[in-house]
């Protein structure tokens, strides 16, 4: 099922840099830092308010998504321990509906809460397929809801922790994890 609803296309500062929003009015397509941030240039800057630059929506349902989304990132990176408590943002229904991958995805946002991890093989069990964690990897590597489904919480089994944005941006894997409480050494998590 394709959505059929025009996504419109917004980028906030954050405290990991640019992220960019896609949106129609039933709701988030997608959230992720911009494709241009890697490990050499993530400066993350921890104070920094999450805000839109640039316009905001001409419809009204559109730009009360945006503002969901803000508000719920400001909560994710300033008072990490009570995002469980809002509600997520509205997602749009429309992709990949009953797929694997959207299994994946809603097992990992509903089970793994900050400051928690999983390995790829317990993932994989925790949607009914065991032996699975290469596909649970992809469908970590295209997860189109960056920190939502937080994919940074899925680490390997013996703590390393694996790539983040095929490898690109392991560094903000590394800080959003420490972010979240935990202490991580020479790329390991440490239990
Ligand atoms: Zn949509």
């Amino acid at each position: 099922m394709v959505c059929e609803k025009a996504v419109e296309v917004f980028t906030v500062i954050s405290p990991i840099g640019e992220m960019i929003m896609k949106i129609c009015p039933q709701g988030l397509h997608s959230l992720s830092q911009s494709d241009y941030i890697c490990d050499t240039n993530f400066h993350p800057q921890e104070r920094q308010d999450v805000v839109l630059i640039g316009k905001e929506s001409g419809n009204d349902k559109v730009q009360k998504h945006v503002e969901d989304c803000i508000d719920w990132l400001n909560v994710y990176f300033t008072n990490v321990r009570h995002v469980g408590c809002m509600y997520m943002p509205e997602i749009c229904v429309a992709r990949e509906m009953g797929s694997f991958k959207e299994r994946v995805w809603i097992a990992l946002a509903k089970n793994i809460g900050p400051g928690q991890i999983v390995s790829y093989g317990e993932l994989a069990k925790m949607v009914n397929s065991p032996g699975a964690a290469q596909a649970v990897g992809n469908a970590m590597a295209t997860n189109p809801l960056q920190i939502l489904v937080p994919c940074h919480r899925v680490i390997h089994s013996d703590g390393s922790l694996g790539q983040y944005a095929r490898g690109k941006k392991n560094s903000v894997k590394n800080w959003l994890l420490e972010h979240e409480g935990l202490r991580v050494f020479n790329n390991k998590v440490a239990t």
